[in-house]
């Protein structure tokens, strides 16, 4: 697409986000890609007409407030860059276009208090685990706020799981194979704590010393995404700072974190530690990519035969080019047979902050995606049920933990860190994000396994658990 933007103009990402616009061809590919566009079926709903819009705006022929309704609506999910033949980094014009407008734009004072309250606690756990447990202790008085806050607080947990630091490193068992550094994320480390230290139990059972280095932050994803840049980039320079580069792989647990360190050198674009970026970059991983060329895993078989659907999430998929290696780890386990889910690339409407923020599109792509997996755990007709219940679809996590049980029908809501929809026997299976690892750790040899975790095979009894007391059984796990 032709332009007349002026980069000199508008800093460091000025040239990238120029760059994305031109190769551009404008040959709408990636329309039937894009989630908000067969949502709402509008062009400036769609990867294209947000390229023209940011591109007007750029080029100062388009007031931003025309052009901002439609760029708020972009999930971030980047879909649409697989889907484009022309190869269009879409997420170098969308992430600084977003911290560029940001400086521009006027927000409402109360849209201005919303965004300040999720930018100062989420990011840090500390904060967003006594945040959290303070709207959880007053979700009863919740209808006293704001529609929106009311979001905030529908969205948590009945119960937050407990505080459960990982250790600063954690040895391999037996031989060395590799050594690696994780990084915690924020949420994660308070929402669903126990997928980190699955993932470390399964990385040091299979020969990886993992180390979590303290000094650590936030990746800066949802500061990037939306459109506080300078935030993004501190946390892009303190992760500079904390992460070691002797280590074979720096890897990640949630797909937005790792898409976000990924984006690194482009938000120091110019910047002196510019170089530091893309070499940090480098390192960083998808924990399910690092598993799978690792070799084969020493895995048990499930109990019994489980079929298991694996969700793409939109950041691990789209974003970092990952979808085979969390299948191919899974087809590993014995016992696992592995189905596609219908609407299996549809965005759950997650998207970071997306679901406080455009609630109604994010309930329409959260109610057709628990529609898909739903109507499959319904049984074929043959009837038996597609899927069974395995404990973890973190991307959809959230959205479930905000539904309540509005959304499903019947299906209720998992209190926390189960997915389960309903009595027992109608429970529904997802499976498994990323964020497999904890399905992972449910396949490790019982002498690996650890209570800590806070998992069982499906079907396996909590007095068993008990009885076989697994205390000392990790020998140098968390
Ligand atoms: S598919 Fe790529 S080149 Fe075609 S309109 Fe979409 S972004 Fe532009
Ligand atoms: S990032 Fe997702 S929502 Fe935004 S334009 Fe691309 S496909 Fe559409």
């Amino acid at each position: 697409m032709l332009h007349k933007i002026p980069v000199d103009e508008l800093g460091p990402s000025g040239q990238a986000m120029a760059d994305a616009v031109t190769s551009c061809v404008h040959c709408g590919f990636c329309l039937p890609a894009c989630p908000t566009y067969q949502v709402m079926g509008e062009e400036m709903d769609s990867p294209r007409g947000r390229i023209f819009l940011m591109k007007e705006v750029l080029e100062g022929n388009l007031p931003l407030d025309e052009a901002t309704p439609y760029i708020d609506r972009c999930l971030g999910c980047l879909s649409c860059e697989p889907a484009c033949p022309s190869g269009v980094p879409y997420r170098d014009l969308i992430t600084p276009f977003r911290s560029h407008a940001e400086g521009l734009r006027s927000r409402p004072l109360f849209d201005r208090l919303l965004r300040w309250v999720v930018l100062h606690t989420i990011p840090y756990p500390g904060r967003f685990r006594a945040s959290a447990r303070l709207g959880s202790l007053s979700s009863n008085l919740s209808f006293l706020l704001p529609k929106r806050m009311q979001l905030m607080t529908a969205m948590l947990p009945q119960k937050l799981p407990a505080s459960r630091p990982l250790p600063e490193i954690t040895h391999a068992v037996g031989p060395r194979r590799a050594r690696v550094a994780l990084l915690a994320g924020c949420a994660q480390q308070v929402l669903a704590p126990e997928i980190n230290h699955a993932a470390i139990h399964v990385l040091a059972n299979s020969g990886v010393e993992v180390l979590v280095p303290k000094s650590q932050g936030c990746c800066g994803a949802l500061a990037a995404h939306t459109g506080a840049g300078q935030q993004a980039q501190d946390f892009a320079r303190k992760n500079l700072e904390a992460f070691p580069r002797d280590v074979d792989c720096v890897l990640t647990t949630t797909a937005g974190c790792g898409s976000g360190m990924h984006e690194y050198p482009l938000w120091l674009k110019d910047d002196p530690r510019e170089a530091d970026a893309r070499e940090l970059a480098s390192l960083v991983k998808d924990v399910s990519v690092f598993l799978s060329e690792l070799g084969p895993l020493d895995l048990a078989p499930l109990e019994r035969p489980t079929r298991v659907a694996y969700h793409d999430a939109c950041h691990l998929s789209s974003g970092q080019g990952v979808s085979a290696q969390p299948r191919a780890l899974l087809r590993q386990v014995g016992n696992l047979e592995l189905v596609e889910v219908s609407g299996g690339q549809l965005c759950c409407g997650s998207a970071g902050t997306y679901n406080i923020e455009q609630p109604e599109t994010a309930n329409n792509l959260g109610r057709q995606k628990a529609e898909h997996l739903y109507g499959q755990s319904q049984g074929d007709f043959t009837g038996r049920r597609q899927l069974e219940p395995v404990p973890y679809l973190w991307c959809v996590l959230f959205r479930m933990s905000g539904n309540r049980s509005r959304w499903y029908g019947p299906a209720k809501v998992p209190a926390h860190g189960r997915t389960r929809f309903g009595p027992r026997d109608r429970q529904i299976g997802l499976a498994v994000d990323v964020h497999h690892v904890p399905a992972l750790h449910l396949c490790l040899p019982d002498e690996y396994r650890h209570p800590a975790a806070g998992l069982q095979r499906p079907g396996a009894a909590p007095e068993r658990r008990e009885a076989q007391g697994h205390s000392g059984v990790l020998r140098h796990g968390p």
